[in-house]
């Protein structure tokens, strides 16, 4: 489970639904975030998956870390991965590629 930057950011992401196994099905779900892009968004009810990207958490006003989804494309093509065709490393499915290539 991943902790957020204040209690009730935790709690809408960490809380599932009982009626509704998928955020973007249930109207009660406010934010989504995305591990492998550390990407906090609003969840768009448009019967898809749409998110607004938001850089600061709408509860306590905290800036939220800066989406990696421009390194996560980068990294995957360092290891001469497509994404539109390869097939993805586990790792790059949630938060774990960043640890794995952290460089200090
Ligand atoms: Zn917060
Ligand atoms: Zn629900």
């Amino acid at each position: 489970m991943t902790s957020h930057c204040c209690e009730a950011m935790d709690r809408h992401l960490n809380t599932p639904c009982d009626r509704h196994g998928d955020p973007f099905a249930c109207p009660d779900a406010l934010v989504a975030f995305s591990a492998k892009f550390q990407e906090y968004g609003l969840i768009i009810h448009d019967s898809g998956t749409s998110t607004i990207t938001i850089g600061f958490c709408p509860w306590c006003g905290e800036h939220l870390p800066a989406s990696q989804r421009d390194r996560w494309f980068d990294e995957l093509e360092r290891r001469g991965v497509d994404p539109a065709e390869d097939e993805v490393p586990a790792e790059f499915q949630d938060d774990r590629w960043l640890t794995a290539t952290r460089r200090d």
